[in-house]
């Protein structure tokens, strides 16, 4: 369905859980991270109730992130359900690839059609630094596996400055080698997001230009997403950008979040939503269920306001809201 600015809504992005085996520098604090109680958070089946309603309202794409998914032990079989769901025409995933190698296989049965994978350094020592936690290794066979499977691989990478932006480059040379797209992700001033200064991608534009010559622009394809693309001669992945910062994208945001304790945001910046976990333990109907999702796609604020003061700012850290 359309929202107030007629911009169509399709894609509804759920996160399974806030926690996570990493502790990404500029997502989560070492410790003392504040976690949803087991129990606030959605099961598996109200998960599916509300991705079935929102699919008689148009949603066709589903994302399931986190905090990792991959830690959430009913992803497989959530996986496959929502893939029998009328309407729902594609998932995929977005995940830390740590535990993908050990999934992928059946997740690719259950319905998984590509994958975002998050990497932010192709040095070990580096890799391991930013996330406090990880092995590259795994992470590594991870994309390996699922280029075998022939399942869609796109990197997520943020960088940072002073801290990975020496990388920028060996990024863009995978997509001369590996048949997959690399998208710069510019950092969000989100929870401890603040505390580091990122890299535009204005900036990383023209590190690229200055280093390659033949450099094509990839035209927008309607549903790709609030990255721009470019592709060097040659290659076989693309480039993208996501500048949510320096170059807003929500006129053609045709999303909304639904967070792992059942909060159904109508976008990233804005604290506000409803509370569906409320409303489905309540005992609503089905159609009442439908009816508040409806007003609150309807509703979706025009743009978000990360670089304005505002009171509705929202406070949650990236692992809280699904990212
Ligand atoms: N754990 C999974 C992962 O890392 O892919 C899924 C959730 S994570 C929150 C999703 C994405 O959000 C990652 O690509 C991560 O780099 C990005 N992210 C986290 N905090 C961010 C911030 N402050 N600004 C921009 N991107 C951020
Ligand atoms: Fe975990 Fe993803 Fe946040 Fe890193 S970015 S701490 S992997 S949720």
């Amino acid at each position: 369905m359309k929202d107030k600015y007629g911009r169509e809504i399709d894609y509804l992005r759920i996160s399974l859980t806030d926690r996570c085996n990493l502790r990404c520098i500029y997502c989560m604090e070492e410790d003392n991270n504040e976690f949803f109680e087991e129990e606030d958070k959605l099961t598996k089946d109200e998960i599916l109730k509300i991705v079935s309603v929102s699919a008689k309202l148009g949603v066709k794409k589903i994302r399931l992130t986190g905090g990792e998914p991959l830690v959430r032990k009913d992803i497989i079989e959530l996986m496959d359900e929502i893939n029998n769901i009328e309407g729902i025409e594609g998932i995929y995933l977005t995940t830390n690839g740590i535990l993908l190698s050990e999934k992928v296989e059946a997740l690719k049965k259950a319905g998984l059609k590509g994958v975002n994978i998050s990497l932010d350094s192709l040095k070990e020592k580096m890799f391991h630094d930013l996330t406090r936690l990880g092995d590259l290794k795994k992470v590594l066979s991870a994309i390996e596996k699922c280029l075998e499977l022939g399942i869609k691989v796109k990197l997520n990478t943020v960088m940072i400055k002073s801290k990975n932006d020496d990388e920028i480059l060996d990024f863009v040379n995978l997509t001369i080698k590996k048949n997959l797209d690399v998208r710069f992700i510019e950092l969000m001033p989100i929870g401890v997001g603040g505390k580091f200064e990122g890299v535009s991608n204005e900036d990383i534009l023209n590190l690229i230009r200055n280093n390659y010559k033949n450099i094509e622009e990839v035209n927008r394809s309607k549903d790709g997403g609030p990255a721009s693309y470019v592709k060097l001669e040659n290659a076989k992945g693309k480039i993208g950008f996501i500048s949510a910062i320096s170059n807003c994208f929500c006129e053609d945001c045709n999303r909304i979040r639904l967070t792992s304790e059942g909060f159904l945001k109508q976008c990233l910046h804005f604290n506000y939503g409803i509370d569906l976990r409320k409303l489905l333990r309540g005992g609503a109907s089905e159609n009442d269920i439908l009816n508040v999702i409806k007003d609150n796609i309807y509703n979706k604020p025009e743009k978000h306001l990360f670089m304005k003061k505002s009171n509705d700012k929202e406070l949650k850290f990236m692992n809280q809201i699904g990212g």
